[in-house]
């Protein structure tokens, strides 16, 4: 296979010709490392090494396992502060969101030690009672070998949530870190190796662009997980879908929340402008419509005008929001304000003066905007909130439902909460909060439609790394003998009548 190297600068990454990757310290622009590329031959190698632990790495159990990934979530609490800093540097978040993604990583792995077993472990069964001579049960085996494609936007948890899941699975895994944040990605496959030396192997990590992930999907994996654009899933799963390999996709949503007529606007408003604003809105699951009923819809907008232009935005310490390290989205961006001013929206925050076109862009909340805009339709994946006037609570869900996307969402009403959220065909939905289900190890994240398929986090999340395994074993001679060719002659149109009395008798 042809390793194809970029050739253009792009991503604020300098001297990029595609054989090396420099990453960027986002609030001064020096640069802060420089890493060789990986190719073919470094995946395929990788992979082999992965393939060669895979089976040790199963053999040791439950219990040889967990002692190892706790000894790693040690390791990651101990150089908490490294990381963050790290994730700061490369990512340019704020500090104390950085320290967020330590912390949740730390409570993946609790959930994964706490959970692995009774999720993945020996799950006996009903036997059919066509065979009752049997005892029946399944056993949830890893894939082998996992390879990782990672995002940049929360580049230690999102990744890091996914190899947990494989890992604590029996998995051995190969990480592909984006190339904006390959030092978070080092990190944490380091402090892997330092926690467990005796299998170092288990987790590894191959740097560089595009081509290096496409290299290592080429180099034979059991299984894939990807995170990151609709364009870039659709390209993974064709490749996967070569040597039927399967795919989990974590892709981008245009997460909607419905502020009703009973919602408490002052907590609506609070939580929304975080959800929409935070990480620079730089989360799959950021929120980027609003849809506001129209008898408190101009409370709304006043409360969340107020909230957001109090917004801090830079690199230092007391910044809210940081930087958007994949400047290609700038354009993006001011394209999705653009087209809604000129269908006739008004920003009462921001603008397209916001987007100057640096590494930071201060907020945006549009309102009056058509239901069509790009901004309303479209992931931004930017600092901006998209407000939509509907007419009740049911114009909202069909607005919401009638998209492409299906990740996350949010509902703010005193009484009506839960029987709103269950009506959106969605992966995920906090109720009179904003992305609170991200922050449960328990909950299984993952969206349908465009948004992609499988799951990461909770059971969910361990067995998508996993197959599961069925074995039917005979404890006695059948007294029914359907699987020989001796069965006594009737004994099926015996079973097939007694079956049909049965659930006769039931419906008279
Ligand atoms: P991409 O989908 O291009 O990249 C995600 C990861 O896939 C990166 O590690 C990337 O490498 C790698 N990659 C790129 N091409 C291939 C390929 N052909 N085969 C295998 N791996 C590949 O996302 P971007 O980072 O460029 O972001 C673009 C947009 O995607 C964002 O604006 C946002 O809308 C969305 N996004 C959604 C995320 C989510 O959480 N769901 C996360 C990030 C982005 P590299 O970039 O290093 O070259």
């Amino acid at each position: 296979m042809t390793i194809n190297a970029p050739t253009v600068t792009r991503d604020g990454v300098l001297g990029f010709d595609g054989s090396e990757v420099v990453t960027i310290d986002q609030a001064s622009g020096a640069v802060l490392a420089r890493y060789p590329v990986a190719g073919e031959g470094e995946a395929i190698a990788a992979v082999a090494i992965a393939r060669s632990v895979s089976g040790p790495w199963w053999d040791l159990g439950f219990d040889g396992r967990a002692k190892r990934l706790r000894a790693w979530q040690g390791e990651i609490a101990r150089g908490g502060e490294e990381v963050a800093a790290l994730i700061h540097a490369e990512n340019g978040k704020p500090l104390d969101d950085a320290r967020s993604e330590v912390l949740g990583t730390i409570g993946q792995l609790q959930f994964a030690l706490d959970n692995a077993e009774p999720a993945l472990g020996r799950q006996d069964v009903p036997v059919a009672p066509s065979a009752p001579n049997q005892r029946a049960w399944v056993e949830y085996q890893p894939y082998g070998v996992v390879g990782v494609i990672g995002p940049w936007n929360f580049p230690l948890t999102t990744p890091g949530a996914i190899v947990i899941n494989a890992l604590a699975a029996g998995n051995a895994v190969v990480l592909k870190p984006s190339h904006i944040t390959p030092g978070v990605g080092q990190w944490l496959v380091q402090a892997w190796q330092r926690a467990v030396p005796d299998f170092p192997t288990v987790l590894q990590y191959l740097i560089g662009y595009g081509a290096t992930g496409q290299a290592l999907i080429a180099a034979g994996l059991d299984k894939v997980a990807f995170t990151g654009s609709v364009a870039t899933g659709k390209t993974v799963a064709a490749q996967c879908a070569q040597t039927i390999t399967p795919v989990l996709l974590e892709l981008g949503g245009n997460d909607g929340v419905i502020v009703a007529e009973d919602a408490d606007l002052d907590e609506a408003a609070a939580h929304i402008v975080w959800g929409a604003l935070g990480n620079a809105g730089q989360g799959c699951v950021s929120l980027e419509v609003a849809y506001v009923v129209e008898s408190v819809y101009d409370s709304f907008v006043a409360k969340i005008t107020d909230l957001a232009r109090q917004v801090r935005v830079g690199s230092g310490a007391d910044a809210q929001i940081g930087s958007v390290p994949l400047t290609s989205q700038i354009p993006v961006i001011r394209e999705h304000i653009k087209d809604a001013l000129e269908r006739g929206a008004s920003a009462v925050v921001g603008g397209l003066d916001t987007v100057t076109g640096d590494r930071y862009v201060a907020p945006t909340i549009l309102v009056d905007v058509p239901a069509d805009a790009l901004a309303a339709t479209e992931e931004t994946f930017g600092p901006t909130l998209v407000v939509v006037k509907v007419a009740d609570t049911e114009e909202a869900i069909a607005l919401i439902n009638a998209g492409p996307y299906g990740l996350g969402s949010a509902v703010f009403s005193q009484g009506h909460g839960e029987a709103i959220a269950r009506r959106l065909r969605v992966g995920m939905t906090s109720i009179n909060d904003a992305l609170s289900f991200v922050m449960n190890p328990a909950l299984p994240f993952g969206g349908r439609g465009d948004s992609g398929y499988g799951r990461k986090h909770g059971e969910e999340g361990l067995r998508e790394f996993a197959y599961p395994h069925s074995f039917s074993a005979k404890t006695g001679p059948a007294r029914i003998s359907a699987s020989t060719f001796d069965r006594p002659a009737g004994v099926t149109a015996h079973a097939l009548a007694a079956t049909r009395d049965r659930l006769l008798a039931g419906t008279e």
